[in-house]
This record gives structure tokens, sequence and C-alpha cells, in this order.
């Protein structure tokens, strides 16, 4: 609630000034064009915020607010133009603003497109191919899922689970203290997905969940995204199967990056130009595979470039329900000046370390 309070007044002081702006331009925004990133679109936050990392979701009201508050300050246009702008081709200056979607999720047809197409707005979905006709579910909606139950789950063989993140060199007092959120989290940031499966299966064989419970996380399907196609959105890669790429052996990070680019030129008979970093967790060789695979622009959720690839390093900032709500509760469009124009970053910074060297060191 303090920290409501403070973000609130820190919002509306800095937005009143235009210091915003100046903030922002400190945290790496001068010069690049917006790039907003959500994840899943529902019609209910609170009901979907019951089984769902909350950050991920946003209902289609409030996107509507969002798109609306943007749409009078910058002028919406598709990541293509974005590249064009940031590669100095389209001779402008005037405010740009793209809107993108990660993960693939299906909630993207139902409630994002309907809203896209009747704004006129152009927008991304970034694509986990693995998962696209299949009624997989994302490991991280997964995990969550089994760790917010953990604690209602009396039965869970704590032992076990201790034992085998300790094996996996996890820290438990960290992970088990934690809220189901920052445990999530703790564990996509440790792991590969190897291990994380490991977790995943013991915690579902101690308390399974019902299949239904995963249906609104099932990712689009092959025709819905030949139908986005065709409405004009752009479809860019975000893997195979949505791998932490720092966690990951060289040929693995170069399979997914090759292998979802290709099966989605091939599903839709267009190119790929796009690429989302899972989690926004990049190093100089995830980078490296990226640009190797031939895609021209890769998107991350921090204000760090690499120096070799800054294309491929494009800040992103990734919005949700409550992203830009005041102390009361409130939709706030100083909030959401400060969070477009990364005021908040000088504050909160990356956690990543990035693991980049002088050879290829941080550009801001
Ligand atoms: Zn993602
Ligand atoms: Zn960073």
């Amino acid at each position: 609630m303090i920290r409501s309070w403070i973000k609130t007044g820190a919002a509306g002081a800095l937005s009143r000034t235009g210091m915003d702006k100046m903030v922002g331009s400190l945290a790496g925004s001068r010069g690049v064009p917006i790039v907003i990133g959500y994840h899943r679109v529902v019609e209910d936050f609170t009901a979907s915020a019951a089984t769902s990392i909350p950050s991920m979701l946003v209902s289609r009201q409030m996107l509507e607010r969002h798109l609306d508050w943007i749409g009078q300050r910058f002028r919406f246009v598709s990541l293509d133009e974005v590249g064009a702008r940031l590669e100095g081709r389209d001779g402008s200056r005037d405010p740009i603003a793209a809107i993108t979607f990660d993960d693939g999720y299906r909630d993207f047809y139902d409630h994002a497109l309907p809203l896209l197409q009747r704004k006129g707005v152009p927008a991304t979905v970034f694509v986990v191919t693995g998962l696209v006709d299949t009624t997989g579910v994302q490991l991280h909606d997964r995990l969550y899922l089994l760790l917010a139950r953990r604690g209602e789950a009396r039965s869970l063989k704590a032992a076990q689970l201790a034992r085998l993140l300790q094996d996996l060199g996890i820290a438990v007092p960290s992970v088990v203290a934690n809220t189901p959120y920052l445990a999530t989290q703790t564990l996509l940031e440790a792991l590969s997905q190897e291990s994380l499966q490991k977790v995943v299966a013991l915690l579902e064989s101690e308390s399974p969940i019902p299949d239904d419970t995963f249906k609104p996380f099932y990712s689009l399907t092959w025709e819905m995204l030949e139908r986005i196609h065709r409405a004009g959105i752009t479809i860019g890669s975000h893997t195979k199967t949505h791998v932490i790429m720092t966690n990951e052996t060289g040929p693995r990070v170069v399979n997914e990056v090759t292998g979802s680019k290709e099966a989605i030129e091939k599903k839709l008979g267009t190119q790929v130009r796009h690429f989302a970093y899972p989690s926004g967790q990049f190093n100089p060789s995830s980078v490296r595979a990226v640009a190797k695979a031939g895609y021209r622009f890769g998107y991350t959720v921090c204000t760090h470039r690499d120096a070799r690839f800054p294309q491929l390093t494009v800040p992103r900032t990734l919005l949700w329900e409550n992203s830009c709500r005041d102390f009361r509760g409130a939709f706030s469009g100083p909030i959401l000046n400060c969070q477009v124009h990364r005021a908040f970053d000088v504050v909160s910074g990356c956690r990543q370390p990035h693991q980049m060297n002088q050879e290829c060191g941080h550009a801001q």
C-alpha cells in the first residue's frame, strides 16, 4: 500500500513536470520507439487471477483503457515499422508505439483480436510453436498453479521437494518461504527446462490438477493463427517450447530459435523477422543464436542492449491489469505515462546478469 502511494505521488509529480520523459530517456528509451508487451487477455481479471500469475493478465476492459490512452499520444505501428524506425529508414521522428502479446494464448483470438480490429490497432503475437494445436500448457503456468495450491495441500511431501531442489542446486528456504509467484520466478530463473519438468512432475504427483483447470491456458491453433495473420497481425517467434535461453545448452537454444521460425514460415507462408526472448532473459550466446537464425529484431523486457546486436535486444515494457492503477485502484494516466517512458526502471532496475563482457557491454 505504501509503495502504491509513493508510486502514485511520484507518477503525478513526474508527469506534471515532464520529468517522466527525461527520466525515461535516462533509462534508455531515447530514440527507441515504445514497444508494449502483454500476455493473456481475459474477460474477468479477478476470476482468472485465482489460477494464473496475475501479472500475466489484463482484462479486455483495461486493455482498451491502455490502448485509448496510448493512442492519443502515439501513432500505433507494426513491428516492421518499429524496425524501420530503429534502422533509420522511415525518415520521421513522431512518437510511435507497437503492441505485442507473448506466448500465443488462445484468449488473444477471443478477446484481443476483436478489440484491436475495432480500434484499427496493429499488433504482434509471439508464438510458442511447440504448443500450437495442442492442449499442452506452459511450464510456468503449471508450476505457478502447483505452487499456489501447495500452501493448501497438506499432503505434500515437503521433504521430498526440498531434496529434489537441493539436488538441483536451489536454495530451498528462499523458494519455500516465498509467495507462489516469487517461488515460480526463482525456479524459472535458476533451472533448465529439464529440471523444471522434474519439479513439476513431483508436484503433480502429489496433487494432480484436473485437466479442465488448464483449458484457459491453451495456445492458439494454426487455423486461428492463419486468420490472425490474414487480419494483418504480425506473427513473431517466442521459441518452440518457451525455454529460458540462458539456462540451456547452445545446441538446444539454436534448435529452439531456428525450429520455431521455420515452423511459422512453413505453416503461414510468411517471413518471420521478429523474436521475443522468453521471460526477456538473454545473454551473448542467445543473442548470437537469434542473429544466426536470421531474425532481424529481438525484444527483451529491460533496457539493456547488446552493443553488437542492438536491434536484437530492443527494450519492451510489459504491462498487466494492475500496472497502471493508483493507490485507490483506479486507472491512472500518469502512471501509464511513467510506465511507457520507463521512468520506474531507474528505481526498479533489471535483475538479470546478462553475462556481458567488455567486448559486448551494456549499452543503455
Ligand atoms: Zn513468454
Ligand atoms: Zn537487463
